[in-house]
Formats: structure tokens, C-alpha cells, sequence
């Protein structure tokens, strides 16, 4: 996810380079992704070069319904434009108001593009907000906080809404202590 672009960034505007990431892994704070595979196109613009990636990848996550690990399948389309620090290397003068560089998006002094964090970013967005270990889940019991996956409690299984249950408890003492 490291690349020289050099060459590219000398040759002719519409200049196209291919690569591939085959079984790469990046990393976030919260995240790791692994397996991480997919073309890689390379194309140089009028000042920047635009990396655009179709890629595949597995990341590990906790389960949103029985907290055991979650193992997922994302795909992310990665495009971003890189811009070089080395100017005078591009034909056009710098773009007017533009002196910050984002350090994800740039290409270096030594024109390497290394587009690992940008595309760590991109994939964390493609991770779900609620993941599952496996589509049916069955979660952990509301009422013995069994894992259902491992061991089918015989409680009551009708879900309560959370905000209700304790309203539902004391309904169910007093009409306990009235009888
Ligand atoms: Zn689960
Ligand atoms: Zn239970």
C-alpha cells in the first residue's frame, strides 16, 4: 500500500497505474483489518494523483447482541486524491488557498504514496455500528444473561423494551402481593 509514484507524478496528465493489495492488513485505533485485497488504480490528475481501490476485507469486532468476537466480511471503494509535497514536480502552479496538506494524503518529499491510514479510515467506515457474530444471533438472555448461542435458557423470551421492564417488575410484584 506503499508506492513510489515518481514516474507518475512526471508523466503526462490522464497517466494511469495499476497495482494490487493482495492480503494486506491495516490498522485504526478501534480496528484491525486483515486479508485486506483489491486493484489499485493510480491516475495522475492536473496536481494530484487520484488512487481509486475496490478492496475486500476482514475485520474483528465485538458482536452487538452476545459480545463474543465478531468476525466480518467488508468491502470498501476506496478514492482519494494525493497530493505531492514536491511541487515543481507538477507542471501547474499550487492551487490558490490550498497550503495545508492532509498528512493521510500526501506524497512525500521521496514521492512514496502511502495510502495504508487513508484506506484504514475509508474501511472503519464500512464497519457496522451493530455487528453480528452470525446473522441469526440469539443474544444473551435479558432475564439469566445465558449467551442463547451456547445455551437455550427456558426464560420468558418475549423481549421488554428496556425503558419498560422495571415499570413491567413492579406491575408484576403488585399484582403478586394483591392475590
Ligand atoms: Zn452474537
Ligand atoms: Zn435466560
Amino acid at each position: 500500500m506503499i508506492y513510489n509514484v515518481a514516474s507518475l507524478l512526471t508523466a503526462r496528465e490522464g497517466t494511469e497505474r495499476l497495482a494490487a493489495i493482495e492480503d494486506g492488513e491495516v490498522y485504526t485505533d478501534r480496528h484491525r483489518f486483515v486479508r485486506v485485497t483489491g486493484p489499485v488504480r493510480m491516475l495522475r490528475t492536473d496536481r494530484t494523483v487520484m488512487v481509486s481501490a475496490s478492496v475486500s476485507a476482514t475485520v474483528y469486532d465485538t458482536c452487538s447482541r452476545c459480545l463474543a468476537p465478531a468476525e466480518l466480511n467488508i468491502d470498501s471503494e476506496f478514492e482519494e486524491e494525493f497530493e505531492p509535497v514536491n511541487r515543481d514536480l507538477m507542471s501547474d502552479r499550487p492551487a490558490p488557498g490550498q497550503s495545508e496538506f492532509d498528512p493521510a494524503l500526501i506524497i512525500d518529499a521521496r514521492n512514496t504514496l502511502d495510502m495504508t491510514d487513508a484506506l484504514a479510515q475509508a474501511l472503519s467506515l464500512t464497519v457496522p455500528l451493530a455487528p453480528l457474530c452470525k446473522p441469526d444471533c440469539s443474544g444473551i438472555c435479558s432475564t439469566c444473561f445465558a449467551n442463547r448461542n451456547q445455551f437455550a435458557c427456558k426464560c420468558d423470551q418475549n423481549p421488554i423494551d428496556p425503558r419498560w421492564r422495571s415499570l413491567a417488575e413492579l406491575s408484576a410484584r403488585t399484582s403478586n402481593s394483591n392475590s
